[in-house]
């Protein structure tokens, strides 16, 4: 047992300050690191101390695992938690902190590697007997045998890097005349996104939900699972909302994939939190797509209906401590929804949007939850993920989410730039959403720029003129401004920032 006092958070923006939040709940120092680009941003703010470690580019300031380790080691850091993205699932930069004699709050760099290989993963797998999608075992170096493969499997495929994440590095191969040249594809994808050109091939599957697990798992043999996520609804192959439970799930399904995704875990000696990815058919087979060995955007879903704050477990975990929930502790209690709040234009193929928030008023009240990490008069940087918010709202049954949820979104005022927000409102008025008769295809299905109709509520529209005229009178501490160590006062009230020196 190492007890963890204080924790530097590798990372920005909503998961930096929601990482953060459990700390203070557990008197845990938070150390926030900034890139000159984030210096007014609100984690640098929140946390106890902050350090600015470089430039705006990524490569140059978050994904500098050097800098970090070197703050950790002059401010007496004992952890370091690598929210999800940079760091995240980088062996090598975990394998480094272990190395500096610090904690890293994830998994082993043994686990992150195998997992981080979908091959690897696959293969490792194997020895459960856990479904998988047919295909390529390995990677493909001979092309004529590739070719046999696909045609035994049957067209459509999907060539898939082995390195790929965040949907790059896929595409779907309708027949056989079109294989060589999307397989020329894939492969200078993978090499210019991942520089690693390993691709397989997977059948296809043409109706398909992405359906994923959450496991927690300690450093002594013990793993469980806390129910699943749905997140079928996706643009270019990336989620934009989520839910927990899934609307189509029995209780015995749902129970043989918590089982299959213990077992992906147990496959890999897995401990901390991590999401064991399924693509789910028609008939509601399941099979193993991936396992993802960090906390996923899309966690509070899951700690809505289980009541278990999954940071906090994460941890307890990297201490050393033994998980105090068993697997018959959990019972999943009402429904939750999560829409991300992105700047992009959904009216213009969701390109990112960036900009200034020239207006920003969060949606309040019972059953609505904001994880974001800017405020009004602040600009979206282009540097990184377009991501604003994270929009979770929480009902006793899925009806009441998701009404909750679309008042919510009526309720969010953002100007200044283009958001994910109308596009979600259609999605969840959508009957295809309401029935749960939906896949990953609903995007190209049903989503057309003209379907958009701006929110027409006008008592909200009013709200928010008046917080925003409350919000340009109210003065506060100035931001962080110096690349040294800064104690930075906690932001107790939103509304006592100095938007004046964000412009
Ligand atoms: P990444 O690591 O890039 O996120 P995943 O393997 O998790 O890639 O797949 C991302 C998404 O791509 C899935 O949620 C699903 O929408 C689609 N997908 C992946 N594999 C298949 C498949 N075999 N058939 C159909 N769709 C798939």
């Amino acid at each position: 047992m190492r007890p963890i006092k204080k924790i530097l958070i590798a990372n920005r923006g909503e998961i930096a300050l929601r990482v953060m939040r459990t700390a203070r709940e557990m008197g845990i120092v938070t150390v926030a690191v900034f890139s000159e680009a984030d210096r007014h941003a609100l984690h640098v703010r929140y946390a106890d101390e902050a350090v600015c470690i470089g430039p705006a580019a990524s490569s140059e300031s978050y994904l500098r695992g050097d800098k970090i380790i070197e703050v950790c080691q002059r401010l007496g850091v004992d952890a370091i938690h690598p929210g999800y993205g940079f760091l995240s699932e980088n062996a090598p930069f975990a394998r480094m902190v272990q190395e500096a004699g610090l904690i890293f709050i994830g998994p082993s760099p043994e686990s992150i590697e195998v997992m981080g290989s979908k091959l690897a993963a696959k293969q490792a797998a194997a020895q459960y007997n856990i479904p998988m999608v047919p295909g390529t075992p390995d990677a493909i170096t001979d092309r004529a045998e590739a070719k046999q493969i696909a045609s035994q499997i049957g067209y459509p495929i999907l060539i898939k890097a082995s390195a790929g994440g965040g949907g790059k590095g896929m595409r779907v191969v309708e027949s056989e005349a079109e294989f060589d040249e999307q397989m020329d594809r894939a492969v200078s994808e993978a090499v210019s996104s991942f520089g690693d050109g390993s691709v397989f091939i997977e059948k296809y599957v043409t109706s398909p939900k992405h359906i994923e697990i959450q496991v927690l798992g300690d450093q002594h043999g013990n793993i469980i699972h806390l129910f699943e996520r749905e997140c079928s609804i996706q643009r270019r192959h990336q989620k934009v909302i989520e839910e927990a439970p899934s609307p189509v799930l029995s209780p015995e399904k749902r129970e043989a994939m918590g089982r299959c995704a213990v077992d992906v875990a147990r496959s890999c000696g897995y401990y901390g939190a991590g999401t064991v990815e399924f693509i789910v058919d028609e008939k509601l087979d399941f099979y193993f797509l991936e396992m993802n060995t960090r906390l996923q955007v899309e966690h509070p879903v899951t700690e809505q209906i289980t009541g278990v704050d999954l940071v906090k477990q994460m941890i307890y975990i990297a201490e050393g401590q033994e998980l105090a929930i068993r697997q018959d502790d959990l019972a999943i209690k009402g429904h939750a929804v999560e829409v991300r709040v992105y700047a992009e234009d959904p009216a213009n193929g969701f390109l990112p949007d960036v900009g200034t928030l020239q207006t920003y008023v969060r949606p309040q009240g019972n059953g609505v939850r904001v994880d974001d990490g800017f405020e009004q008069g602040m600009e979206i940087p282009i540097y990184y993920d377009p991501m604003i918010a994270k929009l979770i709202t929480y009902g006793h049954d899925r009806t009441e989410a998701i009404e909750k949820m679309v008042r919510a979104i009526d309720e969010y005022q953002i100007t200044g730039v283009q958001t994910t927000l109308p596009f979600c409102r259609f999605v969840l008025n959508h009957e295809a959403f309401r029935t749960g008769e939906f896949d990953t295809h609903f995007v190209s299905k049903y989503f057309t720029p003209e379907v958009l109709e701006p929110a027409t509520d006008p008592a909200a529209a009013e709200l928010a003129a008046l917080l925003t005229a409350r919000l340009l009178t109210d003065k506060g501490p100035a931001p962080a401004s110096s690349s040294e160590p800064v104690a930075t006062p906690a932001v107790k009230s939103n509304w006592k920032v100095n938007r004046q020196n964000w412009r």
